[in-house]
């Protein structure tokens, strides 16, 4: 049985969706955000995604997703 190297998990920060694409420049280049962020294909969020060490971060994450959210609202209202 093949040992399965620790994988980075990146989920969206509005809908938790894993679904995303890397994004550069775009609407955050001009704010100083750096080129880390993603764009969510699900729910077409821009900004950067919550990382997890593995799937079971991730549940961990999808349980507390009511506080991050919360949390990450309070960063975009400072940004934008
Ligand atoms: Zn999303």
């Amino acid at each position: 049985m093949p040992k399965v190297d620790k994988t980075d998990v990146k989920a969206c920060l509005r809908c938790s969706s894993t679904d995303l694409e890397p994004m550069y420049g775009g609407i955050g280049f001009g704010l100083g955000i750096p080129p880390t962020n993603v764009r969510c294909r699900n729910c077409d969020f821009i900004g950067m995604p919550i990382i997890l060490d593995n799937d079971k971060d991730y549940e961990k994450f999808l349980e507390q997703i009511k506080v991050i959210r919360y949390f990450s609202y309070q960063i975009w209202c400072r940004l934008l």
